[in-house]
């Protein structure tokens, strides 16, 4: 029976044309510890200088080239910001491209609707630290088995600074990304993580994903059904988010979003609050994200 079996799902697999599952989502949550341990990663904060260091000094030992784009921001408020974005690129000289990005700072200020203090700061295990661990995770395995295309990680400071509602302070580093586009092609698409640790994942097709890349939409959640993970992305539409793949689209790349915006609950109760902690994320739910983001990886030609 069970050579049989074996031999059976073998044929499936191949058949199919499946790759094999090499993301480790027990590692990612380690990134996420890791992140944590810096304390808020606020630009102009201790934890933010830290944190930047450690993700340079990772990314220069594991991609091909690293860019790193520094700037100053002066926000609404009169404070000098100083941000980072890095880009880790695997096989430079590749013209079919993708990008992955996540945001790598962390919001001042718990002052999401069910937050209990808003005079502290977001931890960000999930809205920041997630996404910047799937990319880690990805490093890893890109190093390891170097893509027949090329990849691109890119990490974004400031997306979480300031006010959504007024379109101040936020959005910071992928607006500066659209407009200093590193050399070469564009990615033939974008796909961006934000809020995918939930430890009660469920990622829903967010609105200006199917609108601005429906097709990349579709290879993402099929891919993800055929890994077994469509509990993990149901194939549903969700609400329409302001996040870091807005100013890419502006920028002529078809970029989606992954993001669960069900954190705690249908209300998405601990978005933006203190209790953003590890304990709402797990290794699970990293392992089904990285499995589809390396699966988009591997099946593109
Ligand atoms: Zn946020």
């Amino acid at each position: 029976m069970r050579p049989l079996s074996v031999l059976l799902l073998a044929l499936v697999a191949c058949g199919d044309r499946l790759p094999a599952r090499e993301f480790d989502g027990a590692a990612a949550l380690g990134y996420i510890r890791t992140q944590l341990a810096f304390g808020p990663r606020i630009p102009g904060a201790p934890g933010h200088a830290k944190m930047a260091a450690w993700l340079d000094s990772l990314l220069r030992v594991r991609a091909d080239t690293v860019i790193a784009q520094r700037w100053t921001h002066v926000s609404a408020r009169g404070d000098s910001l100083p941000l980072v974005n890095f880009i880790a690129r695997f096989n430079p000289r590749a013209t079919t491209r993708l990008l992955f990005l996540a945001h790598w700072d962390t919001r001042p200020r718990a002052d999401g609707r069910f937050s209990r203090d808003s005079t502290l700061p977001v931890p960000g295990a999930n809205d920041g630290a997630s996404g910047v661990a799937i990319l880690l995770g990805m490093a890893d395995q890109l190093r390891k088995a170097p893509p027949a295309i090329g990849v691109d990680l890119l990490f974004v400071d400031g997306e979480d600074y300031g006010d959504f509602d007024r379109n101040q302070d936020v959005l910071l580093g992928s607006r500066y990304f659209a407009t200093h586009l590193p050399p070469g092609p564009l990615p033939r698409f974008a796909v961006l993580l934000d809020m995918v640790g939930d430890k009660d994942l469920r990622i829903q097709q967010e609105g200006g994903s199917v609108t601005g890349a429906p097709d990349v939409v579709e290879k993402v959640w099929s891919l993800a059904a055929r890994l077994g993970h469509a509990a993990v992305f149901p194939p549903e539409e969700g609400i329409t988010l302001v996040d870091d793949h807005v100013p890419l689209q502006e920028a002529g790349i078809r970029a989606i979003d992954l993001i669960d915006f069900t954190f705690g609950g249908d209300d998405n109760h601990w978005h933006h609050t203190p209790d953003d902690t590890i304990d709402k994320v797990s290794a699970a739910s990293l392992q089904a994200v990285g499995d589809v983001v390396m699966g988009v990886v591997r099946t593109t030609r």
